[in-house]
């Protein structure tokens, strides 16, 4: 999630839309959790956001946060961050970028990749698929843990 290029009520607005139009109720708990999710920029684990949530609703349970985020995955306003090993990480894109995910921390880095953005996807692959959305993932070792080993 960037810093700059979204503004919280729009997508709060967006999020009461998209409930609407699957005759589905907006409460509470599930705007705190897309909220969540906007604001961090860790790429949160479903234990993180409910740990976060817990401080406003104490008595909301993991399995709630958990069906919460897929939901939002099933309405296009989450993704799941793609990936294997560890837990499942959530993001809230609102503009489009790239993950590397360091295999030693676990952190999730955005990154912006305007060419691999751009790219031009070959023939066979346009007119057999209608492409909604391409993300590059990276995995390895981040600077942080690069510099401890050389330690
Ligand atoms: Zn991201
Ligand atoms: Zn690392």
């Amino acid at each position: 999630m960037k810093e700059t290029g979204y503004n919280l009520n729009d997508l709060l607005d967006n999020l009461s839309s998209h409930c609407h139009e699957h005759g589905m109720r907006i409460t509470p708990q599930r705007t705190a959790v897309y909220e969540l999710l906007l604001q961090s920029k860790e790429h949160p684990t479903v234990e993180m956001i409910h740990k976060q949530l817990r401080k406003k609703f104490p008595n909301v349970s993991l399995d709630t946060v958990n069906r919460t985020l897929h939901t939002l995955a099933d309405l296009g306003l989450a993704e799941v961050v793609p990936g294997s090993g560890g837990a499942k990480r959530f993001d809230a894109p609102a503009n489009e970028h790239q993950h590397f995910r360091c295999v030693k921390c676990q952190n999730i880095i955005d990154f912006d990749y305007d060419e691999f953005e751009n790219i031009k996807l070959p023939r066979k692959i346009r007119e057999k698929f209608t492409i909604m959305r391409k993300s590059l993932y990276l995995e390895g070792i981040c600077e942080n843990c690069r510099s401890k080993n050389n330690n």
